[in-house]
């Protein structure tokens, strides 16, 4: 399959056509942002890193019967997906107290919860991404009552089945983001990109962190955590 015309470029990727009116290609970069898009830089190898590990986990939840939009990997950073319509939600997972949480509710980071969080954030660069609820969502028509519970339902199986993948790896999955996708018959299937870019690693013994958080908190180290995921991954 060939790449056709670019049809839209974000922070990390770059979404392509294709012979096919159903399929695109996603190719991934380098590039990285964080804090709202204030902080811009480079993270040598992260788009090799987030193609491959986002296509390895979308192949291992779709096992455990979660849809998804991962059709086939071209290359090291190339991958077929479905055209989908993303519903315009951020939907964040959380095992663990950190980021965004910590400083909304006053509380340290590393707190274990009993039970997973969700929480949802309009997907709207203007607006920040602001924070809202169900009702919210509802209210605004970003997607159906139906759809929201499936995106519910699908979000929290997402959490058990990478929990217990990672924690396997001696990885503690701290919280992550997810983007869904409607297909054109109407179905709900997991989109975007599950990476280091999206999700929080801890190392399990050492409680080192191993994703983004390096880059937004300028911490060094940056390439060599997305490097050590992979090789707890793919063992390379
Ligand atoms: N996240 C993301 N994209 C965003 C915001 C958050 O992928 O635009 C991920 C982030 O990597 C983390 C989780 O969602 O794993 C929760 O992030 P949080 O709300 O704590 O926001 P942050 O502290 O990153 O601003």
């Amino acid at each position: 399959m060939e790449k056709q015309q670019q049809l839209y470029e974000g922070k990390a990727k770059k979404v392509y056509a294709t012979e096919r009116d159903d399929l695109v290609i996603v190719s991934y970069k380098d590039d990285a942002t964080a804090l709202d898009g204030l902080k811009k830089g480079s993270i040598r190898g992260k788009g090799v890193v987030n193609n491959r590990m986002s296509n390895f986990l979308m192949r291992l939840l779709e096992k455990e019967g979660v849809p998804t939009h991962f059709v086939k990997e071209l290359n090291d950073r190339e991958t077929v997906v479905k055209k989908v319509s993303i519903v315009p939600l951020e939907v964040i997972i959380r095992n663990i107290s950190a980021g965004s949480f910590a400083k909304r509710y006053g509380v340290e980071e590393g707190i274990v919860f009993k039970a997973p969080t969700i929480e949802f954030s309009y997907k709207n660069d203007e607006l920040h991404d602001p924070l809202i609820n169900e009702y919210h969502a509802l209210a605004l028509g970003l997607a159906t009552g139906a759809e929201i519970e499936r995106i519910k339902s699908l979000a929290f199986k997402v959490n058990s089945v990478l929990k217990a993948y990672f924690s396997a790896l001696g990885v503690r999955l701290v919280d992550f983001k997810l983007e869904f996708g409607r297909t054109p018959d109407g179905n709900i299937v997991l989109a975007d990109e599950i990476s280091p870019d999206t999700c929080r690693f801890w190392d399990a013994e050492t409680g080192e962190k191993l994703d983004k958080d390096r880059f937004r908190r300028d911490m060094g180290g940056v390439e060599e955590a997305y490097g050590e995921m992979m090789r707890r991954v793919f063992g390379e």
